[in-house]
């Protein structure tokens, strides 16, 4: 059985209905990435986020 990861926007507490999953957490990061680019363009993807949402990734 495969685990994958699983984000979503909520899980940080963002307004929005988005989520992803991936096996690994470098590309559910790349997901998060192009996302937060396109419909977040405001977000800035500090380090700090990055590590709020690395600790919201779920294992599935
Ligand atoms: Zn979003």
């Amino acid at each position: 059985m495969k685990m994958v990861k699983t984000y979503a926007c909520r899980d940080v507490g963002v307004d929005c209905d988005w989520s992803a999953s991936s096996e690994t957490e470098e590309g559910l990061m790349e997901l998060i990435a192009e996302h937060a680019k396109n419909v977040h363009p405001e977000i800035e993807l500090t380090p700090e986020l990055v590590a709020k949402v690395k600790a919201a990734f779920k294992d599935e």
